[in-house]
């Protein structure tokens, strides 16, 4: 039976760094240089005249209180920690330039930090590289509604730069459950993929231009406000995905897609992944071009979220549930079509049951669910989080193989994720980290990801965790030219080191 939505539970977005709560409740994580046993690289030691230089160009930007760095020592899920001494906080791309400068000349490493939302420990240090918060670059200079332009610094709020576009009726192209903390810079920086991905591709295509200061201060303007530009190599794409190792970003264009006028989203339950996969089949098929998100959960993970957040699950409980989302600029036609979908699909057995809705606040309520989710218990337990691209034919396959291969060691492993992007998320969750289960995953994960011809990496990146495994996993040829880009661009390698490349 298919239902139109009634109430649920409101859920807003947690804004995770403002939330006194969640950091006050933690467990301090080792530090990462201990854990992972990783030597400190031939850099400089920050001094008392250091300081004195960073205080001439920043006044009371530049923070050496240790409980005002800690935050930014610690990753979102507590599992990486770093020891740095000095937090910067530049306003401009100028003072970014001298920071780099200064830093280049007396090699001393920086890790540039957006709203520390990444998951592969990308953006915590693993020594005392210094770090450069991009927090109070947050200006929006211009959005313009006709060619749908936005011209930001890299520190704005995803959420906030949402709700600024909204007023120019436009959207981001870009949508992830961390929105109220991540920064578009950090986005960029990861090359972050999010909800929407299947309906407004990635951001190499979205990103117009890019200003970035290069390792030895230079300023890099590779601005532009077109989508077709193509004066010489397109080297703004060199700073998307590198994770803060080439550049630091400092302003950006980037398109926004018209918003839509109907929004519709349907919660539905499956019985099989086969039903899964036949559901997304007829789903392009039927409703192509207003087709905007297509996200799948386990009865795990849909659980996980519903019982922490005390949600009211919208629907009864089936081994997977898929969330469709369509947008577009008729609300009867779009909700003709998904109803009609919907039914057949019903009527098949594709689905068992599902529930419908077109009003915001609902919308939201449905999407609350799958957006919670990752951050579900994050204070009690250990997450070993893994995201993967892998053929949908063989999408969920590892989560009943990790289930198998690590049997009562660990509390659960879910699996959901970006089923429109074949992009798996796989959560095991322990009581708290342990070197023995940590070491009966990986390789494992990884090596089952490859067998299946997937990427070990859909979006959240390399950072310091999977470094090692560009090694096994890349061309070398490949890895050669990365490493080769690197020397070019950073040639002390004091940006963002012990991340992505090995050295
Ligand atoms: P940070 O974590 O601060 O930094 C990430 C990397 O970018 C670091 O290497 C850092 O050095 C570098 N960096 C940051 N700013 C700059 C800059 N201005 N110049 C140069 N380098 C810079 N990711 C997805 O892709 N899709 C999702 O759906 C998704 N959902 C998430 C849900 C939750 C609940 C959480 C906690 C995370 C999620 N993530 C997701 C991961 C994360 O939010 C993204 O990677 C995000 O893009 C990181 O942005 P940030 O501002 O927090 O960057």
């Amino acid at each position: 039976m298919l239902r139109k939505l009634n109430t649920l539970k409101q859920f807003g977005n947690l804004n995770f760094t403002a939330c006194a709560a969640y950091h006050s409740t933690r467990k301090i994580p080792d530090l990462t240089r201990d854990r992972y046993s990783v030597k400190r690289g031939d850099y400089g030691t920050l001094t008392n005249d250091d300081i004195k230089y960073f205080e001439s160009i920043l006044s009371n930007r530049c923070i050496t209180d240790k409980n005002d760095i800690e935050m930014h020592n610690i990753d979102f899920y507590y599992s990486y920690r770093g020891s740095s001494q000095l937090l910067l906080k530049p306003k401009t791309t100028e003072e970014v330039s001298a920071i780099l400068k200064h830093c280049n000349s007396r090699k001393l490493a920086v890790c540039p930090q957006g709203g520390n939302t990444g998951l592969v420990a990308g953006t915590t240090p693993i020594f005392d590289e210094i770090i450069i918060s991009m927090q109070l670059m947050n200006n929006i200079e211009r959005v313009d509604e006709a060619s749908g332009v936005l011209v930001c610094q890299p520190g704005c709020v995803l959420e906030k730069l949402e709700e600024h576009v909204s007023q120019h009726n436009l959207v981001m192209p870009i949508d992830l459950g961390a929105k109220g903390t991540c920064h578009i810079g950090g986005n960029v920086s990861t090359n972050a993929g999010g909800l929407r991905l299947l309906r407004y591709g990635n951001l190499h295509g979205n990103v117009l231009g890019i200003e970035a200061v290069k390792a030895d201060g230079t300023i890099l303007d590779l601005m532009s406000n077109f989508k077709k530009d193509n004066t010489g190599y397109h080297l703004k794409h060199l700073f998307i995905g590198s994770e803060g190792t080439l550049g630091v970003i400092t302003k950006l264009a980037i398109a926004c897609p018209p918003a839509s006028k109907a929004v519709n989203v349907a919660l539905v339950g499956l019985n099989s992944f086969e039903d899964v996969l036949k559901t997304f089949t007829s789903a392009k098929r039927n409703l192509g071009e207003i087709m905007s998100a297509c996200e799948l959960m386990d009865h795990q993970s849909l659980r996980f979220s519903v019982d922490h957040y005390k949600l009211n699950s919208p629907i009864g409980e089936y081994p997977f549930y898929l969330l469709l989302e369509t947008s577009g600029s008729n609300l009867k036609h779009d909700e003709e079509k998904m109803n009609s979908f919907l039914e057949s699909s019903l009527a098949r057995g594709d689905i068992q049951d599902g529930v419908v809705t077109n009003e915001t606040v609902k919308v939201r309520q449905i999407w609350a669910i799958r957006e919670l989710l990752p951050t579900a218990k994050i204070n009690e337990k250990y997450f070993f989080k893994y995201d993967i691209s892998v053929p949908l034919s063989r999408f969920y396959e590892i989560v009943p193989v990790m289930r198998e291969h690590l049997g009562d060691s660990v509390c659960d492993v879910q699996g959901f994720g970006h089923i429109g992007d074949s992009n798996l998320h796989v959560h095991i969750i322990c009581d708290e980290f342990s070197d023995e289960i940590y070491k009966r995953i990986e390789p494992f994960i990884y090596e089952y990801t490859a067998k299946m011809k997937g990427s070990i990496s859909a979006e959240h990146g390399i950072g310091f965790q999977k470094k090692e495994l560009l090694k096994t996993f890349k061309q070398p040829e490949a890895l050669h030219l990365m490493k080769e880009l690197k020397s070019v661009m950073d040639p002390n390698h004091i940006l963002n080191p012990y991340k992505v490349l090995c050295d």
